[in-house]
């Protein structure tokens, strides 16, 4: 494959070829504000190709044995692999995370994450053995899936549904996010060198194309990463065929920093935690809560270790923090600073948009204690924004944490591992780290509490819900 395919142009992929759209819409670079590419605007036509093919080629893909699609699996990883760095940087130019600390990472381990699931298996279990029968449980591929992606990682997170999907007998029919299609449809793209057509495509357009495949009777199940409000939308569309879903959604995470922690050594992964990705992090820290006692301290240090940080083109290799991703995404933070200003809280780093500097640049801003209440406490903000509030009462700093429609993630940070267990079970998301913040795994379940998702991503958990449970009573 010729290795500039990079630059485009872009096309989509529907049965095992490459095609183009009679539209296309503008893909902006966030760093610049400048447009960057034309994406393929998929029709509803082309989108009933894409899923007619999956589901022709399900009927032999889902036949192959699991040492065949794993052979597959391992095929498709070695060509992303070969486009690595083409691939960084161009999810560095779409997203407008830096390269070297973010994008480069996002790719190396999407590759990883399909060599380590092509590794695993579904074997049948024996769930009963008696004199009179055996019974078998058995984990039967679903059909086509469709999947739905957001901006914030578009590589990784799709790749996250890749890979399960197919392992498990599927086949599957990907719609990026209308602002970060481009690296999505060369994935797609690289994937026809390997796999047989129509196994995975990539179709690219707008956002009325989700509900045309959440709403088809021919795609089985939607894994879909985004909002909250969106997925609202994905579950009344998909129960006019029943479909499985599995849903990853927003969060409001809460970190909590126990009266004893090492807080001086946790900062840069407290930073990091909150800031990475300028923040748009669907288990990014957003609110971090620490105890009185280190208050002062505490913000002084968190604030020098962020005017460490450079902001700027996520191709300079001296730049740790990226714009955020897209002018929709720029105009709702905007209200966010408002907001904080409006209400006089305490901005102690940041605050201000210099709206003379192209790009979607907003600067890291920290808010000192501010309410309960406040619009950043309470809602996602999803952009580097932090607030740093303070806690006397471990049971209170519980509660409120919990006091919110989310249950993502979290992170409990004590020298006392004990004691920071105890905290971390009481949260109500569906995970809690502890001295440690968004390690991620294969075999790793991953899944919201409350508005934040249905379902679980990894471990096997996940895998499972890519398959049907289907039990075989054998009379002896
Ligand atoms: P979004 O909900 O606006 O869009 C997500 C995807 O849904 C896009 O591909 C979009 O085109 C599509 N879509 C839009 N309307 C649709 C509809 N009616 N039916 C079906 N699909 C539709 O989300 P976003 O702004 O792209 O992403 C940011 C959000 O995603 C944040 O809330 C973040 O917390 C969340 N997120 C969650 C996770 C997780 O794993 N829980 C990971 C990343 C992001």
């Amino acid at each position: 494959m010729n290795k500039n395919i990079f630059d485009g142009p872009y096309y989509q992929t529907i049965a095992g070829k490459l095609a183009t759209s009679a539209a296309s819409f503008d893909v902006f670079n966030p760093a610049t504000g400048a447009v960057l590419a034309q994406a393929p605007a998929a029709s509803a036509e082309q989108l009933e190709e894409a899923i007619a093919a999956a589901k022709t080629a399900f009927k032999s893909w889902s036949q192959l044995s699991y040492e065949e699609r794993q052979t597959y699996l391992n095929a498709y990883a070695d060509a992303l692999q070969e486009h690595r760095d083409e691939l960084a940087r161009l999810l560095t130019l779409e997203q407008g995370k830096p390269l070297k600390t973010m994008s480069e990472p996002e790719v190396d381990q999407s590759i990883s994450w399909i060599r380590q699931i092509a590794a695993r298996r579904l074997p049948v279990e024996i769930v009963e053995e008696t004199d009179a029968h055996v019974v078998e449980l058995h984990h039967t591929p679903l059909g086509v899936i469709g999947a739905i992606t957001p901006w914030n990682f578009p590589v990784l997170l799709a790749l996250w549904k890749v890979a399960p999907a197919l392992i498990t007998g599927n086949t599957m029919v990907i719609k990026p996010s209308p602002f970060t299609p481009l690296s999505t449809l060369r994935f797609g793209q690289i994937a026809q060198s390997v796999l047989p057509p129509g196994v995975l495509s990539v179709v690219a357009g707008g956002n009325e194309l989700g509900p045309q495949m959440t709403a088809h009777a021919d795609i089985a199940k939607i894994s879909f990463t985004g909002s909250t409000e969106t997925g609202k939308h994905v579950i009344r569309s998909a129960a006019g065929t029943m479909k499985r879903l599995t849903l990853e959604l927003g969060g409001n995470d809460a970190a909590i920093v126990l009266p004893d922690a090492d807080w001086q050594a946790a900062i840069p992964q407290l930073f990091w935690g909150a800031i990475g990705n300028s923040g748009q992090w669907c288990v990014g820290i957003k609110r971090l809560y620490i105890h009185r006692s280190f208050h002062q301290e505490f913000v002084a240090a968190f604030v020098d270790y962020a005017k460490l940080q450079k902001m700027g083109d996520g191709l300079d290799p001296a730049v740790t923090v990226g714009p955020v991703q897209n002018k929709m995404q720029f105009d709702k933070v905007r209200t966010f600073l408002d907001d904080i200003k409006a209400n006089g809280q305490k901005v102690v780093l940041g605050g201000e948009i210099d709206d003379s500097r192209p790009g979607y640049f907003i600067p890291v801003t920290v808010v000192d204690n501010p309410p309960e209440d406040a619009k950043i406490v309470q809602e996602e903000q999803f952009a580097p924004i932090v607030p740093i509030i303070v806690y006397d009462d471990v049971e209170d700093v519980i509660a409120r944490a919990n006091n919110s429609p989310y249950g993502l993630g979290g992170s409990v940070w004590g020298r006392d591992t004990k004691a920071a267990v105890a905290v971390a079970n009481r949260l109500e998301t569906g995970m809690v780290w502890v001295n440690e913040i968004h390690t991620q795994g294969v075999d790793i379940p991953f899944g919201g509490h409350k508005q934040s998702g249905l379902g679980t991503e990894h471990g096997n958990e996940g895998r499972q819900l890519f398959t049907n449970p289907k039990t075989i009573l054998i009379h002896k």
